[in-house]
């Protein structure tokens, strides 16, 4: 039978989103192939997280349990990987476009003499072929590109954070585990851990229950620390779309669209941003989109679930105040 797998990647024991979501286009994937979803376990002493992964959609799941699997490191993953894909011959398989999951991927495709399509943001099943047909922005964005890998398995590919829906948890659902073995040595890793820092506060757009949005529309720099100081009252991050920062008002790392981040907030409050086909890429599943915009014409509205025709300041200042004067009374 067909297996699709998908790479769990966790560390220190908490699975990366990104897994569940790929568990979710797996199944899809798997059913058109008539095949089945697995998914492929690295690490050491984490058998609680294995429960998680059946009520997500695995129905089998690979796991290679070693010491030196304790932590990511390149060398020891990419081997237990390709060992694993070597003997068993999954169709396809998926990781998360990830910082971990790109480093991994590259190499396991190597190892496995296979395609590698990074990035992608649609998966589907070719219906007379068979085979996954793997589709990305290619050229800076200006065209979608689909990619197949004919002649080799696995057909590969690391798929972008929040492209995907987290999939139904159904937790009395069960498969088979399989537990294997790869030799592994710690002075083949060639690199150590000394000591783990996380990062303070590192911008967390794709998984935000609240995005506070600015664009041209807010006309400087200066905006974004308003949109800073609504984003904070309402525990949220900032975006930005791309000609906010082609202008350099904000950072790349808030850019939300094509070239940017895909996000899935509960909330999106997009302030002065026209709504371009690129940046509507990146946001249109949120929850509920509230848009701000002087032109009653904006294409953002078509989108938005509220949309208010107005200054975005005055807009902003008069929620900020709202908000603030709410806390208080209830302080
Ligand atoms: C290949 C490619 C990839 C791209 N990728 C991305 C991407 O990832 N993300 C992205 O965002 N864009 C992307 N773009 C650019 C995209 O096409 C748009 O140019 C961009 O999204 C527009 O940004 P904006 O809405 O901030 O600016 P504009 O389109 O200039 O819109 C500004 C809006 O602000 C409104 N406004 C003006 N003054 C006020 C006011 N005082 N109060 C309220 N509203 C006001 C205006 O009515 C207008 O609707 C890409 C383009 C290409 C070609």
């Amino acid at each position: 039978m067909k297996e699709v797998w998908v790479y769990i990647e966790q560390e220190e024991g908490k699975i990366h989103p990104v897994s569940f979501e790929l568990l979710g286009v797996a199944q899809r994937l798997a059913s058109d192939l008539s095949g089945r979803v697995s998914a492929l376990l690295l690490g050491y002493k984490v058998e609680d997280i294995i429960d998680e992964i059946f009520a997500y959609g695995a129905e089998k799941i690979y796991y290679l349990d070693h010491q030196v699997l304790s932590y990511y490191r390149h060398i020891p993953y990419v081997k237990g990987a390709s060992e694993l894909a070597k003997k068993y011959k999954p169709e396809i398989f998926l990781i998360g476009a990830t910082p971990l999951g790109r480093d991994l991927a590259g190499g396991v495709a190597t190892h496995l003499e296979t395609g590698l399509t990074a990035d992608v943001t649609e998966l589907s099943i070719d219906s007379e072929t068979g085979q996954l047909l793997m589709t990305r922005p290619a050229y800076g964005g200006n065209i979608m590109a689909t990619i197949v890998c004919p002649h080799h398995r696995p057909q590969m590919a690391t798929v972008r954070p929040r492209i995907f829906p987290v999939p139904e948890r159904k937790s009395s659902i069960k498969g088979e585990l399989i537990r294997e073995s790869v030799e592994l040595h710690e002075d083949e890793a060639k690199v150590k851990r000394l000591a783990f820092i996380p990062k303070e506060k590192a911008v967390n757009l794709e998984y935000a229950e609240v995005i506070v949005a600015g664009g041209k529309g807010i006309g400087s720099k200066d905006g974004f620390s308003l949109l800073a100081e609504l984003a904070k009252e309402l525990k949220g991050e900032l975006g930005a779309s791309r000609l906010a920062v082609e202008a350099h008002w904000i950072g790349y790392e808030h850019q939300v669209g094509q070239t940017g981040k895909t996000v899935r907030p509960k909330v999106y409050l997009a302030f002065g941003i026209s709504g371009a086909i690129q940046h509507r890429a990146g946001m249109q599943n949120s929850d509920f989109i509230v848009a701000v915009n002087t032109d009653p014409e904006a294409p953002i509205f078509q989108i938005a679930n509220l949309g208010i025709v107005g200054d975005w300041k005055k807009v902003a200042e008069a929620l900020l105040f709202a908000i603030r004067k709410e806390r208080s009374t209830d302080g």
